[in-house]
């Protein structure tokens, strides 16, 4: 089995018109940082996201690629066809985390690109394109569909909804590759779950001094990151914890009427995920419960609102879709292969028993989610090549090798 896909890969990638295709591909890299920047400065806040998605179906529509849609959930979507072989999903994600209104003026220092969502993930949607074009440009025949799709809502309150709806309304996908990373030799093979809770406090309120005795919102926050901060969590798998975000009451003299936590708990494991997320929950419970008891009162009340659940999971590294991947690297010359869990558009897949993996767009970046994000495109033609060959080791080259990849009918066979 580990040597079929080491032989595909070879055949795929001495194939002389996939060889054509990788040079095309590094001739192409400018313009696939014009189109990088030019989405970029297109505002995608989340829910948000279309005049981006707009431009990228236009793109991905100029490329070549058929039947290109924007779907209910707002997710680009362009077909490659092949002969009856797995679907695989080429994607990026079109939104970002900054709100409307943020100033995407892209900068340039010392051949660096800096503006917010520089990397995150115009890159990956450029390189989506790019890899499109080289189908267009060779003319290669594949076994499996390609699908090559932008996902709404990666981002945040955005819960993976694109990415959901996909897989909700697509049976037939029997692998996903998110192009969504900075370092080269970094792969995503596994799935960082998370809970998102925002939790408001309320009391009755009164004069800090007149109504002294009553207990405070604010105070029962307090409490509450108190008992959340002393929680131990294992280190492997990571699991995670953090009150990002606390605003209340009204000013120095006032018992606070209400007080609200946005706490957020991640785990690379489903079980301890559940763990932490039911820990926190009777926490918070006690906070209010110890307030109302130092005040003798049954006045304050805790309320908690769901703001997001992504599950985790994990894959081994021996999947076809790694090892293909894998493979493309290290005949690209990335030879130092890091295997990460992330929270990404493949937590979906991988929570489903689907293969993915998210890979990186080529170049380097950092700065990720802050105003500062930069990208450096030097040597950024290795992303779109890495994506390339991979695809097409793992959806078969038509009269050349079989598809690396199962067919998602065959996959459940198998399973049972
Ligand atoms: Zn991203």
């Amino acid at each position: 089995m580990s040597d079929d896909i080491a032989r595909q890969f070879d055949a795929v990638n001495g194939h002389e018109r996939v060889r054509k295709g990788l040079a095309f591909l590094q001739s192409d890299a400018p313009r696939t940082l014009e189109e990088q920047k030019a989405m970029t400065v297109i505002p995608a806040p989340p829910f948000k996201e279309q005049a981006r998605a707009e431009y990228f179906r236009d793109r991905l529509a100029g490329a070549g690629v058929r039947n290109v849609r924007i779907d209910a959930e707002g997710n680009v979507i362009g077909v490659h066809r092949g002969s009856g072989g797995p679907t695989l999903v080429l994607s990026a994600h079109i939104d970002t985390v900054f709100p409307e209104g943020t100033d995407l003026t892209i900068t340039e220092k010392d051949g660096l690109l800096i503006a917010p969502g520089i990397r995150d993930d115009s890159r990956g949607l450029a390189a989506v394109l790019s890899v499109a074009r080289a189908f267009a440009e060779t003319g290669l025949k594949t076994g499996g569909d390609i699908w090559f799709v932008g996902t709404v809502g990666e981002e945040g309150l955005g819960n993976l909804r694109g990415v959901r709806a996909l897989f909700r309304d697509h049976a037939a996908i029997g692998g996903f590759i998110s192009i969504d990373g900075g370092d080269m030799g970094r792969v995503v093979t596994g799935a960082t779950g998370s809970r998102r809770y925002r939790v408001t406090y309320r009391g009755p309120g009164g004069h800090s001094f007149g109504a002294f005795g009553l207990p405070s919102a604010v105070h029962a926050l307090g409490r509450a990151i108190a008992k959340i901060s002393e929680m131990r969590t294992p280190q492997d798998p990571k699991t995670t914890f953090n009150v990002g975000r606390v605003r209340g009451g009204t000013g120095a003299t006032a018992i606070a009427e209400d007080a609200v936590m946005d706490l957020d708990l991640r785990s690379n494991s489903g079980e301890e995920l559940e763990k932490i997320a039911a820990r926190a929950l009777v926490l918070i419970g006690e906070a209010a419960g110890e307030e109302n008891a130092r005040w003798n009162s049954d006045r304050l009340t805790v309320a908690t609102e769901d703001l997001g659940a992504r599950p985790a999971g994990a894959q081994p590294t021996d999947l076809p879709i790694v090892r293909a991947a894998v493979a493309s690297l290290n005949s690209l010359g990335v030879n130092e292969i890091q295997y990460v869990a992330s929270s990404t558009d493949c937590n979906i897949p991988i929570s489903l028993g689907i293969p993915a993996v998210a890979l990186a767009g080529g170049g380097k970046s950092g700065g990720n989610h802050s105003l500062t994000e930069w990208y450096d495109p030097r040597l950024s033609h290795l992303g779109p090549q890495n994506a390339f060959l991979t695809v097409l080791t793992l959806v078969g080259l038509e009269g050349v090798t079989q598809p690396a990849l199962l067919r998602r009918s065959d996959a459940r066979i198998s399973r049972t």
